[in-house]
Protein backbone atom coordinates (compact mmCIF):
# COMPACT_ATOMS: atom_id res chain seq x y z
CA UNK A 1 0.00 0.00 0.00
CA UNK A 2 2.53 2.71 1.31
CA UNK A 3 5.74 3.07 -0.83
CA UNK A 4 8.10 1.87 1.83
CA UNK A 5 10.05 -0.47 1.30
CA UNK A 6 12.10 -1.94 3.95
CA UNK A 7 15.57 -3.43 2.72
CA UNK A 8 16.72 -5.88 5.28
CA UNK A 9 19.62 -7.56 2.80
CA UNK A 10 22.77 -6.01 3.45
CA UNK A 11 24.16 -7.89 0.72
CA UNK A 12 21.46 -6.40 -2.00
CA UNK A 13 22.36 -4.74 -4.79
CA UNK A 14 19.35 -1.84 -3.61
CA UNK A 15 22.03 -0.93 -1.38
CA UNK A 16 24.03 1.34 -4.08
CA UNK A 17 21.68 3.96 -3.41
CA UNK A 18 21.52 4.16 0.43
CA UNK A 19 25.23 3.64 0.99
CA UNK A 20 25.36 7.29 -1.33
CA UNK A 21 23.49 8.64 1.18
CA UNK A 22 25.02 9.85 3.81
CA UNK A 23 23.92 10.57 7.55
CA UNK A 24 22.43 13.56 9.27
CA UNK A 25 24.38 14.25 11.86
CA UNK A 26 21.50 15.45 14.38
CA UNK A 27 19.10 12.48 13.57
CA UNK A 28 21.55 10.06 13.76
CA UNK A 29 21.34 8.21 16.85
CA UNK A 30 24.05 5.33 18.07
CA UNK A 31 21.08 3.40 19.95
CA UNK A 32 18.39 4.11 17.19
CA UNK A 33 17.09 0.72 15.59
CA UNK A 34 16.20 1.67 12.44
CA UNK A 35 17.53 3.91 9.59
CA UNK A 36 15.36 5.54 7.12
CA UNK A 37 17.38 6.37 4.52
CA UNK A 38 17.00 9.11 1.37
CA UNK A 39 18.65 9.53 -1.50
CA UNK A 40 20.49 12.22 0.39
CA UNK A 41 20.33 11.56 3.89
CA UNK A 42 20.49 8.36 6.08
CA UNK A 43 17.90 9.01 9.73
CA UNK A 44 19.43 6.30 12.96
CA UNK A 45 16.53 6.89 14.53
CA UNK A 46 14.04 4.58 17.03
CA UNK A 47 11.41 2.12 16.36
CA UNK A 48 9.12 3.31 19.11
CA UNK A 49 9.23 6.69 18.53
CA UNK A 50 8.25 6.08 14.92
CA UNK A 51 5.45 2.93 15.71
CA UNK A 52 3.99 5.23 18.78
CA UNK A 53 3.37 7.98 16.38
CA UNK A 54 2.41 6.00 13.50
CA UNK A 55 0.04 3.24 12.64
CA UNK A 56 1.78 3.45 9.47
CA UNK A 57 5.01 2.59 10.98
CA UNK A 58 3.37 0.45 13.67
CA UNK A 59 1.84 -2.15 10.95
CA UNK A 60 4.94 -2.33 8.99
CA UNK A 61 7.21 -2.97 12.51
CA UNK A 62 4.58 -5.93 13.46
CA UNK A 63 5.69 -7.38 10.40
CA UNK A 64 8.59 -9.86 10.03
CA UNK A 65 11.20 -8.61 8.76
CA UNK A 66 13.28 -10.81 6.54
CA UNK A 67 16.38 -11.15 8.01
CA UNK A 68 16.62 -11.59 12.06
CA UNK A 69 20.13 -11.08 11.85
CA UNK A 70 20.49 -7.72 10.27
CA UNK A 71 22.10 -5.10 13.29
CA UNK A 72 20.02 -2.38 12.46
CA UNK A 73 17.36 -2.32 9.30
CA UNK A 74 17.09 0.09 6.57
CA UNK A 75 13.94 1.56 5.07
CA UNK A 76 14.06 3.29 1.70
CA UNK A 77 11.39 6.02 1.94
CA UNK A 78 10.81 5.60 -1.78
CA UNK A 79 8.87 8.07 -2.76
CA UNK A 80 9.37 10.82 -0.10
CA UNK A 81 11.57 13.45 -0.24
CA UNK A 82 14.95 14.19 2.05
CA UNK A 83 13.31 17.50 3.12
CA UNK A 84 9.85 16.04 4.06
CA UNK A 85 11.51 13.17 6.03
CA UNK A 86 13.87 15.71 7.68
CA UNK A 87 11.22 17.88 8.77
CA UNK A 88 8.79 14.90 9.98
CA UNK A 89 11.85 13.18 11.76
CA UNK A 90 12.90 16.98 13.70
CA UNK A 91 9.48 17.17 14.58
CA UNK A 92 9.14 14.12 16.09
CA UNK A 93 11.96 14.42 18.07
CA UNK A 94 11.05 17.82 19.30
CA UNK A 95 10.35 17.94 22.27
CA UNK A 96 8.23 21.03 21.96
CA UNK A 97 7.12 20.40 18.44
CA UNK A 98 3.79 21.50 19.08
CA UNK A 99 5.56 25.38 19.83
CA UNK A 100 8.01 24.35 17.12
CA UNK A 101 5.05 24.23 14.13
CA UNK A 102 3.51 27.52 15.33
CA UNK A 103 6.58 29.46 14.84
CA UNK A 104 8.31 30.87 11.75
CA UNK A 105 8.90 27.51 10.35
CA UNK A 106 5.72 27.96 8.53
CA UNK A 107 7.40 27.28 4.93
CA UNK A 108 8.08 23.53 6.68
CA UNK A 109 4.24 23.25 6.86
CA UNK A 110 3.16 21.83 3.46
CA UNK A 111 5.94 18.98 3.72
CA UNK A 112 5.03 18.33 7.72
CA UNK A 113 0.98 17.86 6.27
CA UNK A 114 2.06 15.52 3.55
CA UNK A 115 4.09 13.15 5.44
CA UNK A 116 1.87 13.06 8.31
CA UNK A 117 -0.62 12.65 5.68
CA UNK A 118 0.83 9.98 3.97
CA UNK A 119 2.03 7.74 7.13
CA UNK A 120 -0.61 8.94 9.49
CA UNK A 121 1.34 10.30 12.47
CA UNK A 122 -2.19 11.18 14.01
CA UNK A 123 -0.93 14.10 16.64
CA UNK A 124 1.22 15.76 14.07
CA UNK A 125 -1.08 16.13 11.67
CA UNK A 126 -3.84 17.22 14.06
CA UNK A 127 -1.33 19.88 15.52
CA UNK A 128 -0.52 21.14 11.64
CA UNK A 129 -3.74 21.16 10.77
CA UNK A 130 -4.37 23.14 13.64
CA UNK A 131 -1.99 24.86 12.66
CA UNK A 132 -2.80 25.96 8.83
CA UNK A 133 -6.39 26.87 10.19
CA UNK A 134 -5.36 29.78 12.63
CA UNK A 135 -3.51 30.61 9.18
CA UNK A 136 -6.32 30.27 6.81
CA UNK A 137 -9.29 30.48 8.67
CA UNK A 138 -13.10 30.22 7.50
CA UNK A 139 -13.78 33.81 9.08
CA UNK A 140 -13.26 37.01 7.59
CA UNK A 141 -12.76 38.11 11.34
CA UNK A 142 -9.90 35.10 11.38
CA UNK A 143 -8.53 36.08 8.35
CA UNK A 144 -8.09 40.02 9.29
CA UNK A 145 -6.36 39.02 12.26
CA UNK A 146 -4.86 35.95 10.80
CA UNK A 147 -0.97 35.56 11.70
CA UNK A 148 -0.47 34.92 7.92
CA UNK A 149 0.27 39.00 7.32
CA UNK A 150 3.32 39.16 9.29
CA UNK A 151 4.66 35.83 7.68
CA UNK A 152 6.93 35.57 5.05
CA UNK A 153 4.65 32.52 3.47
CA UNK A 154 2.22 35.27 2.67
CA UNK A 155 4.01 36.19 -0.02
CA UNK A 156 6.06 33.65 -1.22
CA UNK A 157 4.50 32.30 -3.87
CA UNK A 158 5.96 28.94 -4.30
CA UNK A 159 5.16 27.06 -0.56
CA UNK A 160 1.75 28.67 -0.84
CA UNK A 161 1.80 26.99 -4.31
CA UNK A 162 2.83 23.97 -2.31
CA UNK A 163 0.25 24.13 0.17
CA UNK A 164 -2.61 24.58 -2.07
CA UNK A 165 -1.12 21.01 -3.78
CA UNK A 166 -1.11 19.72 -0.38
CA UNK A 167 -4.51 20.93 0.52
CA UNK A 168 -6.03 19.25 -2.32
CA UNK A 169 -4.10 15.78 -2.30
CA UNK A 170 -5.18 15.26 1.77
CA UNK A 171 -8.64 16.77 0.72
CA UNK A 172 -7.96 19.28 3.67
CA UNK A 173 -10.81 21.62 2.56
CA UNK A 174 -10.95 24.28 5.44
CA UNK A 175 -7.94 25.84 4.32
CA UNK A 176 -8.69 26.28 0.58
CA UNK A 177 -10.28 29.17 -0.16
CA UNK A 178 -7.88 31.41 1.86
CA UNK A 179 -5.46 29.43 -0.24
CA UNK A 180 -6.49 30.02 -2.96
CA UNK A 181 -7.07 33.68 -2.77
CA UNK A 182 -3.58 34.02 -1.44
CA UNK A 183 -2.24 32.49 -4.31
CA UNK A 184 -4.56 34.06 -7.11
CA UNK A 185 -3.35 37.60 -6.04
CA UNK A 186 -0.07 37.18 -7.22
CA UNK A 187 1.01 38.72 -10.51
CA UNK A 188 -0.15 36.94 -13.46
CA UNK A 189 3.76 36.00 -14.10
CA UNK A 190 4.42 34.49 -11.06
CA UNK A 191 1.07 32.68 -11.12
CA UNK A 192 2.04 31.38 -14.56
CA UNK A 193 5.51 29.70 -13.36
CA UNK A 194 3.64 27.67 -10.85
CA UNK A 195 0.57 26.56 -12.33
CA UNK A 196 1.69 23.69 -13.89
CA UNK A 197 2.52 22.38 -10.08
CA UNK A 198 -1.23 22.29 -9.33
CA UNK A 199 -3.65 19.45 -10.34
CA UNK A 200 -5.60 20.36 -13.31
CA UNK A 201 -8.45 21.09 -11.30
CA UNK A 202 -7.28 23.47 -9.06
CA UNK A 203 -5.56 25.21 -12.31
CA UNK A 204 -9.22 25.80 -13.12
CA UNK A 205 -10.42 26.69 -10.40
CA UNK A 206 -7.60 29.32 -9.53
CA UNK A 207 -7.97 30.83 -12.83
CA UNK A 208 -12.03 31.34 -12.82
CA UNK A 209 -11.50 32.62 -9.24
CA UNK A 210 -8.58 34.85 -9.66
CA UNK A 211 -10.79 36.10 -13.01
CA UNK A 212 -13.66 36.75 -10.86
CA UNK A 213 -11.12 38.91 -8.31
CA UNK A 214 -10.08 41.15 -11.09
CA UNK A 215 -13.59 41.39 -11.77
CA UNK A 216 -14.44 43.13 -8.42
CA UNK A 217 -11.43 45.00 -8.66
CA UNK A 218 -12.69 47.04 -11.15
CA UNK A 219 -16.00 47.36 -8.74
CA UNK A 220 -13.71 48.38 -6.41
CA UNK A 221 -11.92 51.22 -7.96
CA UNK A 222 -15.82 52.71 -9.60
CA UNK A 223 -17.09 52.34 -6.12
CA UNK A 224 -14.49 54.46 -4.38
CA UNK A 225 -15.70 57.69 -6.03
CA UNK A 226 -18.83 59.43 -4.85
CA UNK A 227 -21.24 59.54 -7.71
CA UNK A 228 -25.03 58.93 -8.14
CA UNK A 229 -25.85 55.51 -9.18
CA UNK A 230 -29.36 54.35 -10.35
CA UNK A 231 -28.90 51.05 -9.09
CA UNK A 232 -28.57 47.64 -11.02
CA UNK A 233 -25.02 46.94 -9.92
CA UNK A 234 -24.94 43.08 -8.25
CA UNK A 235 -23.36 44.20 -5.43
CA UNK A 236 -24.61 45.27 -1.92
CA UNK A 237 -23.93 48.71 -2.22
CA UNK A 238 -25.43 51.72 -2.80
CA UNK A 239 -23.28 54.92 -3.27
CA UNK A 240 -24.61 58.36 -2.34
CA UNK A 241 -24.36 61.90 -3.59
CA UNK A 242 -22.28 64.22 -2.81
CA UNK A 243 -22.74 67.97 -3.79
CA UNK A 244 -18.94 69.06 -2.33
CA UNK A 245 -16.93 69.46 -5.73
CA UNK A 246 -13.69 69.74 -3.29
CA UNK A 247 -14.77 65.99 -1.86
CA UNK A 248 -15.78 64.80 -4.90
CA UNK A 249 -12.29 66.01 -6.54
CA UNK A 250 -10.19 64.61 -3.69
CA UNK A 251 -11.86 61.53 -3.93
CA UNK A 252 -10.77 61.54 -7.98
CA UNK A 253 -7.18 62.17 -6.84
CA UNK A 254 -7.02 59.78 -4.31
CA UNK A 255 -8.41 56.96 -6.90
CA UNK A 256 -6.05 58.13 -9.23
CA UNK A 257 -2.95 58.38 -7.30
CA UNK A 258 -3.91 54.76 -5.07
CA UNK A 259 -5.02 52.54 -8.05
CA UNK A 260 -2.44 53.93 -10.98
CA UNK A 261 -1.64 51.05 -13.07
CA UNK A 262 1.55 50.04 -12.02
CA UNK A 263 3.20 46.37 -11.58
CA UNK A 264 0.46 44.91 -9.61
CA UNK A 265 -2.45 46.01 -12.26
CA UNK A 266 -5.35 44.72 -9.87
CA UNK A 267 -6.62 45.36 -6.22
CA UNK A 268 -7.31 42.38 -4.08
CA UNK A 269 -10.17 43.03 -1.86
CA UNK A 270 -8.94 41.13 1.10
CA UNK A 271 -5.72 43.06 0.95
CA UNK A 272 -7.26 46.83 0.99
CA UNK A 273 -6.12 48.43 4.31
CA UNK A 274 -9.30 49.23 6.38
CA UNK A 275 -9.37 52.32 5.37
CA UNK A 276 -8.62 51.79 1.70
CA UNK A 277 -8.12 55.18 0.00
CA UNK A 278 -8.62 57.44 3.05
CA UNK A 279 -5.34 55.88 4.85
CA UNK A 280 -3.42 58.45 6.45
CA UNK A 281 -5.51 61.21 4.75
CA UNK A 282 -6.57 64.21 7.22
CA UNK A 283 -10.35 64.45 5.77
CA UNK A 284 -10.76 68.15 6.79
CA UNK A 285 -7.32 69.05 5.47
CA UNK A 286 -8.75 67.17 2.27
CA UNK A 287 -11.69 68.95 2.04
CA UNK A 288 -13.42 65.37 2.09
CA UNK A 289 -16.85 65.67 4.09
CA UNK A 290 -17.80 63.17 6.84
CA UNK A 291 -20.50 61.39 4.79
CA UNK A 292 -18.94 60.74 2.21
CA UNK A 293 -15.67 59.79 4.15
CA UNK A 294 -18.97 57.14 6.36
CA UNK A 295 -20.06 55.72 3.29
CA UNK A 296 -16.41 54.87 1.26
CA UNK A 297 -15.15 53.26 4.58
CA UNK A 298 -18.83 51.32 4.95
CA UNK A 299 -18.52 50.43 1.50
CA UNK A 300 -15.09 49.03 2.04
CA UNK A 301 -16.55 46.76 4.35
CA UNK A 302 -19.35 45.78 2.52
CA UNK A 303 -16.87 44.96 -0.52
CA UNK A 304 -14.75 42.80 2.03
CA UNK A 305 -17.41 40.81 3.16
CA UNK A 306 -19.59 40.21 0.17
CA UNK A 307 -15.48 39.23 -1.52
CA UNK A 308 -15.08 36.90 1.68
CA UNK A 309 -19.01 35.14 1.66
CA UNK A 310 -18.25 34.29 -1.95
CA UNK A 311 -14.95 33.22 -2.41
CA UNK A 312 -15.23 29.63 -1.64
CA UNK A 313 -18.12 29.35 -4.21
CA UNK A 314 -15.80 31.03 -6.85
CA UNK A 315 -12.75 28.53 -5.94
CA UNK A 316 -14.19 25.20 -4.69
CA UNK A 317 -17.70 25.26 -5.78
CA UNK A 318 -18.55 25.18 -2.06
CA UNK A 319 -20.53 27.31 0.72
CA UNK A 320 -18.51 28.49 4.08
CA UNK A 321 -21.52 26.77 5.56
CA UNK A 322 -20.52 23.23 3.92
CA UNK A 323 -17.10 24.03 4.46
CA UNK A 324 -17.34 24.35 8.17
CA UNK A 325 -19.87 21.22 8.64
CA UNK A 326 -17.38 19.14 6.75
CA UNK A 327 -14.85 20.11 9.08
CA UNK A 328 -16.24 19.40 11.50
ZN1 LIG B 1 -18.70 64.37 0.09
Amino acid sequence: MHQVEEDTDAAGGERDTATESSPYDSLWFDDGNIILSTDIHLYRVHKIVLAEHSAVFRDMFQMPSGDANEDVPTVRMAGDSDEEIKVLLLTLYNSKFKQALQDTRAHALSSVLSISSKYNFHVIRTHVLRCLDSLFPTSLEGFLSSRIHELELKNSPKLLFELLAAAHKFEIISIQPVLYYLCARFPLEAIIHLIPTLPIDCMKNLLLGRDWLCALSQHIVEQSLPSYRSGGSPLPISVRVCGVASCMETFRTLVARQFRCGLWRFFFVLDLDERGILRGINLRENGICEGCAANYLSQLDAMKEYAWSRLPQKFCHKLWEQIRLECR
